[in-house]
């Protein structure tokens, strides 16, 4: 519950505001960038919404805020009743956003997979009754798919209630005792049709991407879309090996994926060809900087 006391004096008068606490997650800027800008270390809101679509926007961002540190002066209850059942938010085919993003993650995104053959979480959104209901609801969980050990969050908790085989690869499993499955190895693992695990080591030593139906892409922490660059990136900080990274994401040139669906960053819908040219010159920039060193 944010803070009017803790209000960032950064935030342009009105009904919406961010409170001290925030820890720059970028959720809010995502999914209401016509309201919430970066400002210092923080987010502040620099423009209030003008209409009913950019308010619910607002809303959205104050439920996913990992660490409720967006407030509302005055709450329009009918609106944050909406924003709540707008998650899990619908992106394309079976593909959900959930929203409720988790501190345990640092705020990262992540995704639910409708699925006939059983139903998919990716990565784990905050504990949340509301998502509880709204998974049960469209038939459960079979798979929680762990992208790497930072992730995790309420992973445990949504595999108990819905009975799921958590998925993790070895060389992060410390972060999720009693998973069910460990995949080990580098090697694209084929695990239901139409679902490949891709070890792509790199962020950390057991990261990996799950590609469906040669069309999306869950990246956890590897891959992600800038919005102000309009390029793909990854991982300058926080690489377990710079090597791997490079080699896991050359790997990714084999694969036909139109969406990038991550963790941390903005998620992008690419045609094929645009998608393997944004790849290439994500690892042309890698290459040029290693010439400038040598
Ligand atoms: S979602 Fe919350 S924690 Fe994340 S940047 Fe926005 S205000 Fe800060």
């Amino acid at each position: 519950m944010a803070n009017l006391r803790k209000r960032l004096s950064t935030n342009v008068d009105g009904n919406f505001f961010v409170d001290s606490t925030c820890i720059n997650c970028d959720t809010c800027r995502q999914l209401a960038p016509a309201s919430f800008q970066e400002k210092g270390d923080y987010s502040s809101v620099y423009r209030q919404p003008e209409n009913a679509g950019e308010e619910l926007e607002a809303y959205r961002a104050l439920l996913a805020c990992p660490v409720g540190s967006i407030g509302a002066v005055k709450k329009e209850k009918g609106h944050l009743t909406q924003a709540t059942e707008s998650f899990p938010h619908h992106l394309e085919g079976g593909v959900y956003y959930n929203g409720f993003n988790s501190e345990k993650s640092f705020g990262a995104n992540s995704y639910f997979l409708h699925h006939p053959d059983g139903n998919w979480l990716i990565d784990s959104p905050r504990y949340s009754p509301h998502l509880v209901d709204a998974f049960a609801q469209m038939g459960g969980i079979r798979y929680i798919f762990l992208s790497h050990e930072d992730d995790v969050a309420e992973a445990s908790r949504y595999a108990k209630r819905f009975n799921a085989t958590r998925i993790i690869h070895q060389a992060d499993s410390e972060a999720m005792p009693g998973a069910e499955w460990i995949v080990s190895g580098s090697d694209p693992v084929p695990v239901a049709p139409g679902f490949y695990l891709i070890p792509v080591p790199g962020h950390t030593p057991g990261s990996m991407a799950l590609l469906y139906n040669n069309r999306y892409l869950f990246t956890g922490d590897h891959l992600w879309w800038d919005r102000e660059s309009r390029t793909l990136q990854a991982p300058s900080v926080y690489v377990w090996s710079d090597g791997s990274l490079h080699q896991s994401t050359q790997g990714l040139l084999d694969l036909r994926f139109e969406w990038v669906l991550p963790g941390h960053g903005d998620r992008i819908r690419l045609p094929g060809p645009e998608m393997k040219a944004a790849l290439h010159r994500l690892l042309k920039r890698w290459s040029d900087t290693a010439d400038r060193r040598a």
